[in-house]
C-alpha cells in the first residue's frame, strides 16, 4: 500500500479540514478524537506520511511517543484521569481505519466504566 495523501488526517494537518487541536511541535500534531471512547480520548499523528507504526520511521515513532507522554500527563493533571490507555492499530485487519499513523490516548477514571473499550 501507499501513503494516500488524501487521508484525512492528511487533511487535517493541510487545514482543510478542522479539528480541536491540543498540541503542536515540530514532527506531531495531538486533537481530540471525533467520536471519543473517553473524556479526553486523543489522537497524535507525526506530520510526515507514514501509514502506520509498520510503515513509519523510527524517528517518527520516537517523535510521536514523546508527544503521547505529554498528552498522557495532561490528561492526568487536566482531566483528573487515573490512568491511560494507548492503542494503535496497524492495517485494516487490526481495525486500522485512517491510513495515516495516529497513536489513541485513552484516559481511564477511577470507578468509570467505558463506553465502549475494545472499539
Ligand atoms: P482507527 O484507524 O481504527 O485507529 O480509528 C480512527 C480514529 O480516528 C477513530 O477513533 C475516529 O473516531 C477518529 N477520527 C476519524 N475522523 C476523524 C476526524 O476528522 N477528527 C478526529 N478524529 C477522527
Amino acid at each position: 500500500m501507499t501513503y494516500d495523501t488524501e487521508n484525512i488526517f492528511a487533511k487535517i494537518l493541510r487545514g482543510e479540514i478542522p479539528s480541536e487541536k491540543l498540541y503542536e511541535d515540530e514532527d506531531t500534531y495531538a486533537f481530540m478524537d471525533i467520536m471519543p471512547r473517553a473524556e479526553g480520548h486523543c489522537l497524535v499523528i507525526p506530520k510526515g506520511p507514514a501509514i502506520n507504526m509498520l510503515d513509519a520511521t523510527p524517528q517518527q515513532l520516537a517523535a510521536c511517543i514523546k508527544t503521547v507522554h505529554i498528552l498522557g500527563h495532561a490528561v492526568m493533571r487536566g482531566l483528573g484521569a487515573g490512568g491511560v490507555k494507548v492503542e494503535q492499530y496497524s492495517e485494516a485487519v487490526s481495525g486500522q481505519e485512517v491510513f495515516h499513523l495516529h497513536y489513541h490516548v485513552l484516559p481511564f477514571y477511577e470507578g468509570k466504566r467505558m463506553e465502549n473499550p475494545g472499539a
